[in-house]
């Protein structure tokens, strides 16, 4: 007898996630093209649905309640405003509140009888670790969304790729995993990271099996192309990549690999949300999944289009845990709905901009760090290297940006001089600038100590 157990092929329908969330290729034939009104008809039929289910759960309900908000409000998209959104310190509250899972998931332990499930970590950036439940039918509609990105960044059913994420209590190298092998038909090479698979193996592997993508932070990917060159090869010509799907350092990526390297935007709660396509403007979001705000990080009030500010999340798929209106506070604007070159009607989003958690007010002016460090880092003699430091002079605030030079020391005090030009020309306010020599910032940042760069400190 079974007792009621069901199984993840039982518990979750494949086909009908495929239907309604395509993996790739069809996704690229079908509803990456849909037309506008088709992709906001599919986003608020989803949304209304998402919104029952959310209400169900005690951490969405108190705030809805509160707010005076209920799930019929719901009439167009843009009746989304009047959910209250919730930030990362009202998930810790909730945590705080009913441990250890908190009251905003919507499942138990228990439920994995009829609902397989995993339980995974945040990377805890800032703060303490989070709990998230994820359903079968979340990690199938999560590796599907997964699987587009590796797709639209050059990877193809067939392929060979080395996952180098770290197999730990993150989602992040699972997530991978079930993209590259359920969606993408590709096989997984699992070395894990350095620490479990040298980095010398890992370049080892990569070669003999002619994988076309190696799936890391974009840090260690180019820690391993040195370890090619250390080899007397040459990453161009004798790895066998096709694709770079790595987040960092883009035109070092690009220039090392000679491949084009596709930005995307996600996080560990609702995976991929959007990608950048092959016009390279903006990252399309995958709108069937998910419905974007741009906000004020101070304020949360709605931002205009082409307006920098938190970005603020609702996911049209999961049923492990909702994420309804969830201010992550990672900064960018969104772009206005229109055809773009690539064909897809999908809305845009620009470039990951920064943490709006770190939002420095000087003289009246929002200033994100990352923001200043990468108009900083842009003028001509600057190397890709900054930090940025908030101080208190006086009775106002300050900002200092920290820049490392590529020529000569002796052009320095100009090159200050530069720097503090264009960041006056872009935001309106002075804010000093100091060459630094290569190196001098690596205690700062934590180059040698952690994957995760610093660039900023508040010395307020
Ligand atoms: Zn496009």
């Amino acid at each position: 007898m079974s007792q009621g157990i069901r199984r993840p092929h039982q518990a979750v329908d494949f086909d009908e996630a495929a239907r309604r969330f395509p993996p790739p290729p069809e996704y690229f034939e079908g509803a990456y093209l849909a037309s506008a009104e088709e992709i906001e008809r599919t986003q608020l039929a989803r949304l209304r649905h998402r919104a029952d289910q959310a209400y169900r759960i005690p951490f969405h309900r108190r705030r809805w309640d509160a707010a005076g908000f209920a799930p019929g409000d719901l009439r167009t998209l843009g009746d989304l405003w009047r959910a209250p959104a919730y930030t990362v310190d009202d998930i810790r509250h909730s945590i705080e509140a009913a441990p250890p899972y908190g009251d905003y998931q919507a499942v138990v332990p228990g439920d994995a009888v009829r609902e397989p499930m995993r339980l995974y970590m945040s990377g805890g950036t800032t703060g303490a670790s989070r709990p998230t439940f994820y359903t079968a039918w979340d990690r199938a509609v999560g590796g599907i969304l997964e699987a587009r990105q590796l797709y639209m960044q050059g990877v193809r059913p067939g392929d060979v790729v080395v996952n180098s994420w770290s197999y730990g209590t993150h989602n992040g190298a699972f997530s991978f995993d079930e993209a590259a092998y359920q969606w993408l038909n590709c096989v997984v090479i699992t070395a894990s990271t350095g620490n479990v698979t040298s980095s010398r193996k890992q370049v080892e592997l990569a070669l003999e099996y002619g994988a076309t993508a190696i799936l890391t932070t974009g840090d260690y990917v180019l820690r391993l192309a040195e370890v090619v060159r250390e080899m007397g090869l040459d990453p161009r010509k004798d790895l066998a990549l096709k694709a770079i799907p790595n987040i960092g350092d883009t035109a070092l990526l690009e220039e090392t690999f000679g491949l084009p390297c596709f930005a995307t935007y996600g996080f560990h709660e609702v995976q991929t949300v959007a990608v950048e396509c092959e016009a390279r403007d903006g990252l399309h979001i995958f709108e069937d999944a998910f419905v974007v705000q741009v906000v004020d990080p101070e304020t949360g009030e709605p931002l205009p289009d082409g307006e920098t500010g938190a970005l603020v999340v609702t996911e049209l798929y999961k049923t492990g845990s909702a994420q309804f209106r969830y201010n992550i506070m990672d900064l960018s604007y969104l772009m206005p709905r229109q055809q773009c070159g690539c064909g897809s009607w999908l809305r845009k989003i620009g470039p990951f901009a920064g943490r709006g958690d770190n939002m420095v007010k000087l003289r009246g002016v929002n200033l994100w760090p990352e923001v200043v460090g990468e108009v900083a880092t842009s003028v001509p003699g600057t190397a890709p290297d900054y930090f940025v430091r908030a101080l208190r002079d006086g009775n106002r605030d300050e900002m200092v940006v920290h820049v490392v030079g590529a020529g000569d020391p002796a052009g320095f005090g100009d090159l200050a001089g530069s720097v503090e030009d264009a960041l006056r020309e872009r935001f309106g306010v002075r804010i000093r600038a100091e060459i630094a020599a290569p190196g001098a910032l690596d205690a700062w940042t934590g180059v040698d100590v952690s994957p995760k760069l610093k660039r900023f400190r508040d010395e307020r």
